[in-house]
């Protein structure tokens, strides 16, 4: 028996025999060319084949995990459109007079180079992409076809796994997906969770001397691998995937169901997304709406600032596609750990206390207003509201309301439909709580984002990991605190919700419903197991919970 440690990307647990998906099926040899010009023909008809065979491949996924998942083989389409891609292969072709194989496969790595050594992680995983469209123009020149073919539910264990070899696995052959590399924002790591598979990544295996066919237990509820297990573990492992299995047909039976307790107290359950392609995960999971969209994302991995066209089409995709229910667009929120360098943010001594959230976008109105613009024209199409992070004052309020009284004269002048969505704060710095009061006030909604609020109270940066044993999340300064909110928003009649991820902490769930927190917004997954306690408890049976403090 061997036991790994890796890092779950996908709930549940799984036990069965080991498929290894090995990359030997993708040779390169360099060989000498006459005729370069034939050579780039060649090269550029295996791309037009690939783009074909994409296609499909996104109609297939589209059908197999819906639309905004199965984008990723439009990026994988766009990048073999993309002219600098296709000139440095040809130039390869020319300048070293070699085959149009080994021009792909040297183009491919170079571009994978370029992303890997990008500081963003999202962007990190783009190396993974342009090696597989690589891969798929070579195998095209060489006739090779592109089969991964499995005869029984098996348990996919490989080094890395591009998104489009995931795609071909036939999904009811696929038991779990156990990677010795990849990240957990990769495209992959997203199509597991969207095929609902159990993941893990990271595993520190030598698949060279990984046994096919040997039995596997892949556990990603806390992100164990273990080959060859032992009778006991088998026996274990059995009990818990029919637990899981009866959890999980209850859940289903949740879908549709209100968030109501059994003495008939209202909550609602929303989703936490940070790009429109979550949005999938969200109405698979019966979110009621979007109660958090981190907009920063869309700012992230690129080299300049997203135009308002393009934050427009986003946002309104967005709440087109969750059809009529509520989508909580938050502004801007980059400093500490998102970094994007065009903003030319610059280095700090204490980043989360410093320039970060909506600072930014007070000290710059013009990139704030194109965001605003943004928001208020895509908020003619659907349900839209928007709120703002990292508010400690009533003064900051007011310029927003200054900012955005700009922006609506603006597009009243250029005759742009928008309608006014209704205008919400994060509440996470200590001074809004404190102030919580007054702010309720001034705007519609408050949203409670407890991972900076538990930062700023605790003295806790949340980044340091050496940190973690004093971190206590049930601390009493913070549960009175949500509870102060709570009572501030609701005296002023003001909606109050949670979108931290305490608020998808089952352990705290009854407190907040007793509390009276209008909505909890967590990550999709987490939707309907909240549900589940919501509808089982009762407001009247008393019981909280606050350790240590
Ligand atoms: C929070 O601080 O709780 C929150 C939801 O925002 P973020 O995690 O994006 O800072
Ligand atoms: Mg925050």
């Amino acid at each position: 028996m061997q036991c790994f440690q890796g890092k779950s990307v996908y709930k549940g647990i799984v036990m069965g025999p080991v498929a290894v998906l090995g990359k030997s099926d993708y040779q390169v040899t360099r060989k000498k060319i006459e005729n370069t010009d034939k050579e780039i023909l060649r090269m550029e008809q295996a791309v037009f084949c690939s783009k074909q065979q994409l296609k499909e491949l996104y109609h297939k996924a589209v059908g197999d995990v819906g639309k905004a998942s199965a984008a990723i083989f439009e990026v994988h389409q766009m990048m073999l459109e993309d002219a600098g891609f296709l000139e440095t292969i040809s130039q390869i072709i020319r300048k070293e007079q070699v085959n149009a194989e080994y021009a792909v496969f040297m183009a491919g790595n170079k571009y994978a180079q370029i992303f890997a050594a990008m500081n963003d992680e999202l962007m990190k995983a783009r190396e993974a992409d342009i090696k597989d469209v690589a891969r798929r123009i070579v195998l095209n020149l060489s006739g090779e076809e592109i089969k991964l073919g499995l005869t029984e539910p098996s348990v996919i264990v490989a080094d890395d796994l591009s998104p489009s070899e995931t795609m071909q696995l036939d999904k009811k052959h696929i038991l779990a997906f156990v990677t010795v590399h990849g990240s957990v924002n990769s495209h992959t790591a997203v199509l597991a969770r969207m095929m609902n598979i159990p993941a893990v990544i990271g595993v520190p295996i030598k698949i060279e001397e990984l046994e096919r066919g040997i039995t596997a237990v892949v556990d990603g509820f806390n992100g164990q691998v273990i080959f060859d297990p032992d009778s006991f573990v088998c026996e274990n492992t059995k009990r818990k995937i029919q637990e899981e299995e009866a959890n999980k047909a209850l859940l289903q039976k949740l879908k549709g169901k209100e968030n109501i307790t059994l003495d008939g107290r209202k909550i609602e359950i929303s989703a936490n997304i940070g790009s429109v392609e979550d949005i999938a995960s969200a109405l698979e999971n019966d979110a009621g709406g979007i109660g958090l969209f981190r907009s920063e994302f869309l700012y992230l991995g690129r080299t300049d600032f997203p135009t308002e066209e393009e934050q427009f089409k986003a946002y309104k995709q967005a709440a087109e596609q969750m059809q009529g229910q509520k989508v909580i667009i938050r502004t801007l929120d980059i400093g500490v750990d998102k970094q994007v360098d065009y903003f030319h943010l610059g280095k700090e001594e204490n980043p989360a206390l410093g320039y970060r959230g909506i600072r930014i976008c007070l000290k710059q109105p013009e990139v704030f207003k194109v965001q605003l613009r943004a928001l208020l024209r895509a908020a003619f199409y659907g349900n839209i509201s928007v709120m703002y992070p990292m508010i400690t004052s009533v003064e900051e309020v007011e310029q927003i309301k200054e900012v955005l009284a700009e922006v609506k004269g603006e597009l009243d002048e250029e005759g742009i439909s928008y309608r006014m969505p209704e205008q919400g704060i994060m509440i996470e710095t200590p001074a809004a709580v404190m102030i919580s009061d007054e702010l309720a006030q001034m705007v519609d909604f408050f949203s409670i984002g407890t991972n900076d609020l538990a930062q700023y109270t605790l003295a806790i940066d949340r980044q340091n990991e050496k940190l973690d044993d004093f971190y206590n999340p049930y601390h009493k300064a913070i549960l009175r605190m949500i509870k102060m909110i709570v009572d501030n928003a609701h005296k002023y009649g003001k909606h109050v919700g949670i979108c931290g991820e305490l608020g998808a902490d089952p352990v705290l769930t009854k407190q907040f419903v007793r509390m009276g927190v209008d909505e909890l917004s967590v990550a999709p997954s987490m939707v309907l197991p909240l549900r589940k306690i919501v509808c089982e408890m009762n407001c009247e049976d008393f019981e909280s919970v606050s350790k240590k403090a």
